[in-house]
């Protein structure tokens, strides 16, 4: 009776009604099955993984490694018809995109997020996702952290789901602090067993927030790849990221943003927002550098579970809509940026230069319309201003957006780097990476390029287990013998910013950083006198004979 009238208002509205999903018991995710106070283990996640698997045809599911605590990492591979390998995915002609969940233990909308997206596409009215593309899911990449569940562990998260997982994998290291000096069983999977082996045209990758009280229900970001090339960056910043957020803002009522913070102690109405770090330690923005997109997704801490993996699954939802739509055209953007990375190298080796260092300032154009929770002032007992807020939504325009970088420290690009034998570690680590380098056959003179370390500091407090470094020093032309059995980078190859940014001396996030030169420069008098850095360039190879003699 209920259900005749039902259908009977929808006729009369007008309304098209969804046709109705309906799932077996065995497909009912935990945060459903638990009214959403309950979140997924690493367990339930295999077992819905599984399930669905035996359900479907389009999809197969590999392991890209193990974690600390020995899990397997499962990656989820979906296309129709269904392919395995990367060479299969390039056969089809289909580009790649990956969704990953999870890198947080903590954060943990974008798990289910993607299981409920799973589900919809295999078993639901979502199959037209798989027209023109290749997903790469993986719900659950720290799965050491996200089964030490607590209660408390994200108090901006409003106790929902009442218990969750921690931030760090099982070695207690974050693992979206370790994409350049790579020391989890995690990183080392990621970089080799799907960024490089599938080489997916945009990653997505999926937080929540820390608790900063604006008005979206997720806020985005794109790779911040400022020492990279542009186009990738221009393509997802002014043309998806906008397109996506009108989508959802149409169809779903939902307000989406850029990421940011504000500090309420600057003053009210808010005036400055800003975005996180460019360093490519953060797996987004190495993408950058890697030409290839990425985003960051962060759902908003404040709202419930419910709401948190919905905004999400919108968002990833239209994200896969767009690619789906326009996926060849961005793996062209991503050629092309990956061509005239390497373009530079031949053509302005030794001339052209780089940021290696960046400050954040704000964009050119201001936020207008910004939504944020409002907040009013009051005076404390002993005189002092304080803020508190309240639960309307307000917005504000002329908010600064400090989402931008400027170089403050600029180095020569170089057509290549050599790394003397004795340095193998340092051949070894790019190589994890996923850079080409070659073994010098015979020993040869060159003229070349090395930075002389006058200063070395170290920070006194440890970060991800490391006192960071940093250097300055100059630049000085010399004669060096190559000898056989160093190493030679050479930088027209599609890692090439990457490879700067991790070599370079004076870099923000490189090697030198995280402490990979410390025993060196150490042992070679860096604190008392200056000391030549071990790793050289040279803007010609090899270098012309007439050069040779020139200098002593
Ligand atoms: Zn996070």
């Amino acid at each position: 009776m209920k259900k005749r009238l039902f259908t009977l208002l929808l006729a009369v509205s007008g309304i098209a009604a969804e046709a109705q999903q309906v799932w077996t018991d065995d497909l009912i995710l935990t945060p459903e099955r638990s009214n959403f106070e309950k979140t997924s283990s690493y367990g339930d996640v295999m077992n819905f993984i599984n399930t669905i698997k035996a359900k479907s045809q389009d999809i197969q599911v590999t392991s890209i490694g193990k974690s600390t605590l020995g899990k397997d990492i499962p990656l989820l591979i979906l296309s129709h018809p269904s392919i395995s390998t990367p060479e299969q995915a390039k056969a089809s002609g289909k580009p790649v995109i990956y969704i990953q969940g999870n890198i947080h233990g903590g954060e943990v909308d974008g798990k289910e997020a993607i299981l409920v997206l799973l589900r919809d596409i295999l078993l639901g009215n979502k199959k037209n996702l798989l027209d023109n593309q290749v997903i790469l899911f993986l719900p659950i990449y720290n799965t050491d952290g996200n089964d030490k569940m607590a209660p408390g562990l994200r108090p901006s998260q409003e106790n929902s789901p009442l218990e969750t997982g921690i931030r760090e994998n099982g070695q207690g290291l974050d693992l979206n602090r370790d994409g350049i000096k790579m020391e989890t069983p995690e990183t080392e999977a990621l970089i080799r067993n799907v960024i490089t082996a599938w080489d997916p045209q945009v990653t997505v990758d999926l937080h929540t927030t820390n608790g900063t009280w604006h008005g979206y229900s997720l806020t985005w970001a794109p790779s911040y790849l400022y020492a990279g090339e542009p186009a990738t960056y221009r393509y997802t910043n002014d043309v998806m990221l906008p397109a996506i957020t009108r989508n959802v803002k149409e169809k779903n009522g939902l307000f989406f943003g850029p990421f940011g913070d504000f500090n309420v102690r600057e003053g009210w109405p808010v005036k400055n927002f800003y975005t996180y770090n460019h360093h490519p330690r953060y797996i987004i923005n190495q993408l950058g550098l890697r030409n290839r997109m990425a985003i960051l997704s962060e759902s908003f801490a404040h709202e419930r579970f419910y709401q948190r993996i919905y905004s999400t699954y919108t968002f990833v939802n239209e994200i896969l809509l767009h690619f789906n739509q326009h996926g060849k055209e961005i793996a062209r953007i991503n050629q092309e940026a990956e061509a005239a990375a390497i373009r530079n190298v031949i053509e302005n080796a030794g001339k052209a230069t780089k940021g290696v260092r960046f400050k954040m300032v704000p964009t050119s154009q201001q936020l207008n319309g910004f939504r944020s929770y409002q907040y009013t002032s009051f005076t404390k007992a002993d005189g002092s201003k304080s803020w508190i807020k309240n639960g309307n939504i307000v917005t504000y325009d002329d908010v600064n957006y400090y989402g931008a970088f400027k170089d403050t420290v600029q180095s020569t690009v170089p057509q290549g780097y050599i790394i003397p034998a004795a340095q193998s570690a340092i051949a070894e680590h790019l190589i994890k990476q996923g850079v080409k380098l070659e073994k010098i056959e015979k020993d040869q003179t060159i003229e070349a390029t090395v930075f002389v370390v006058e200063k070395f500091t170290k920070a006194q407090r440890k970060f991800e287990g490391h006192n960071m470094a940093s250097a300055e020093g100059h630049f000085e032309t010399v004669t060096k013998k190559v000898l056989k059995g160093d190493f030679k980078v050479d930088m027209a190859q599609p890692l090439t910013n990457l490879i700067f940014y991790m070599l370079e001396p004076q870099s923000d996030d490189g090697l030198l950083n995280w402490n990979f030169f410390d025993s060196y420069l150490e042992q070679n008098g860096v604190n008392t006198k200056p000391v030549e850095f071990p790793v050289y360039k040279y803007a010609v190879w090899p270098t012309p004979e007439t050069q040779k003699t020139r200098k002593k």
